[in-house]
C-alpha cells in the first residue's frame, strides 16, 4: 500500500541511498538532480574515492549490497613531506564516483529504478522554491554551497588543485602532509582511474605549493599529473555542534548533515549510513534522531581535537619528520598503527569506525 510521497534533492550517494529505502517502505519517491543525469557533481566526477570502512556491516546497515562498487585498497602511504610510512591498509576501500558501469552510483541508480524511484534531471533545489517544498523533503545535495546558505548551516569551505585522469595503477592511495596546506594532498588510484586533490580549510592554495607537490611526486612515487583545476566547496565543520537530521522542517541527508569523520573529512561511510536514517526519518523520525544522535555522538570531541590538537601538530610537519626519523621505522610505524586504529574508534559511524550499526 502506497505510504505518500518523498522528495529528494541530491542524487548523488546519500540521496540514493534514501530514495531506495523509502521506495521499499512504500513511497513514492522523487529525487530531484541538478545534473542532467546520474553520477553526482561534475566538477569532481568521475573520481576515486578511499575511505576507511566496515563494508559488510555498512551494507547490512544500509540495506543494499554496495560490495560490487568497493574495492579493497592493497597499500597506503603517509608522506611527512618526502618521509613515506606505510599505513594500515586493512580496512581501506577505494571506490568510483561516477556514472561508468562500474561506479557506486551507478550501482545505486540501478537499484532506485528497479524500486519505482523516479528521477527529475536538471531539477535544481532553488532558494525561491523552498518554502512551498513539503515539510519532511530531503536535502542531499552534497558539499555544494547553496543549499547550506538557503538553509543557514554554519560550514567551511575547501579550496584547491585537483587533477583527474587515467591511471595504470590500482589499490593505492597516498596522503602527503605539508605545512603549505591546512589538510592535505592525496591520491587515489582505482577501476583504472586516478584522483588528486591538495587543499586547504578557510584558505586558499598558492601556485608553490602546487609546484612542491608536484615535485614531491615526482621524486617520491615517479609520477607526474596534468591538468590541475582550482577546485572550491564547503563542508559542514564550522562548530563542534554542527551535525543535525532536521532543520527548519527539512530533512538532512548525507555531508550536508554533518555525518562525517571531522579530523580527516572521510564522507563516504558516514553519507550511506545517513541516508538510510533520513529514510528512517520520513517514517519513524524519534528512531532517526536517536540513530543520528547516536552515530553523531563523538563529532564534537573529534572537532575540537582536531583543532586544539591536530591543527597544532600539523603546522610542524618537519618536527613530526624529525620524531618519526627519531624513532625509527618501526616504532614510528606501530605508533601510527595506533593513532589510525583510535582515530577510527574515536568516530561513531558505524563501518567507519568498529561501533556496531545494530
Ligand atoms: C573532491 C572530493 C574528494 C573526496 N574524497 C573523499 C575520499 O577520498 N574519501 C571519503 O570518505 N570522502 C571523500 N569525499 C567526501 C565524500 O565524497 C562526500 O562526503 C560524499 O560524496 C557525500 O555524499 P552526499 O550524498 O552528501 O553528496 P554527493 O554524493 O556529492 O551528492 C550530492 C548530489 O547533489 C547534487 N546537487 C548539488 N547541488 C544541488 C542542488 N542545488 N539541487 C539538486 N541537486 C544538487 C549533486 O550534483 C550530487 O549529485 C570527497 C569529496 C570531494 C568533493
Amino acid at each position: 500500500m502506497g505510504r505518500g510521497e518523498a522528495i529528494i534533492y541530491g542524487a548523488g550517494m546519500s540521496g540514493m541511498v534514501a530514495a531506495w529505502n523509502l521506495a521499499r517502505m512504500g513511497f513514492r519517491v522523487v529525487v530531484r538532480e541538478r545534473e542532467d543525469s546520474f553520477g553526482g557533481s561534475r566538477i569532481f566526477n568521475p573520481s576515486t574515492h578511499v575511505t576507511p570502512l566496515d563494508l559488510e556491516a555498512t551494507s547490512q546497515y544500509v540495506g543494499l549490497d554496495l560490495s560490487p562498487a568497493f574495492h579493497r585498497v592493497e597499500s597506503i602511504s603517509l608522506y611527512l613531506h618526502d618521509l613515506r610510512l606505510p599505513l594500515p591498509a586493512a580496512g581501506a576501500y577505494a571506490v568510483e564516483r561516477s556514472s561508468r558501469p562500474v561506479g557506486l552510483d551507478a550501482l545505486l541508480y540501478e537499484k532506485c529504478l528497479e524500486a519505482g524511484v523516479d528521477f527529475e534531471f536538471g531539477r535544481a533545489l532553488r532558494r525561491e522554491d523552498m518554502e512551498a517544498l513539503p515539510p519532511g523533503t530531503i536535502i542531499a545535495c552534497g558539499l555544494n554551497e547553496e543549499a547550506y546558505q538557503y538553509l543557514e548551516i554554519p560550514y567551511v569551505t575547501w579550496e584547491g588543485w585537483m587533477s583527474r585522469g587515467e591511471s595504470g595503477r590500482s589499490g593505492y592511495a597516498w596522503i602527503w602532509l605539508d605545512e603549505c596546506v591546512t589538510e592535505y594532498g592525496y591520491a587515489s588510484f582505482c577501476n583504472g582511474l586516478y584522483y588528486n586533490l591538495l587543499f586547504s580549510y578557510g584558505r586558499g592554495v598558492n601556485g608553490e605549493c602546487l609546484r612542491r607537490y608536484r615535485e614531491f611526486m615526482l621524486r617520491a612515487e615517479g609520477l607526474e599529473h596534468e591538468d590541475w583545476e582550482y577546485v572550491k566547496g564547503v563542508v559542514p565543520l564550522a562548530v563542534p555542534d554542527n551535525p543535525r537530521l532536521v532543520h527548519r522542517g527539512f530533512i538532512l541527508c548525507g555531508t550536508i548533515s554533518g555525518a562525517m569523520d571531522p579530523l580527516m573529512g572521510f564522507g563516504i561511510s558516514g553519507a550511506l549510513v545517513s541516508g538510510r536514517v533520513a529514510a528512517m526519518a520520513v517514517s519513524e523520525p524519534e528512531r532517526a534522531e536517536e540513530e543520528f544522535a547516536r552515530f553523531t555522538r563523538n563529532f564534537a570531541s573529534v572537532h575540537r581535537f582536531k583543532h586544539q590538537v591536530w591543527y597544532r601538530l600539523r603546522s610542524r610537519v618537519d618536527l613530526l619528520e624529525g620524531l618519526a626519523e627519531t624513532l625509527g621505522p618501526e616504532i614510528s610505524m606501530r605508533l601510527l598503527a595506533e593513532a589510525v586504529r583510535r582515530g577510527r574508534k574515536s568516530s561513531a559511524i558505524p563501518g567507519f569506525s568498529p561501533v556496531s550499526c545494530h
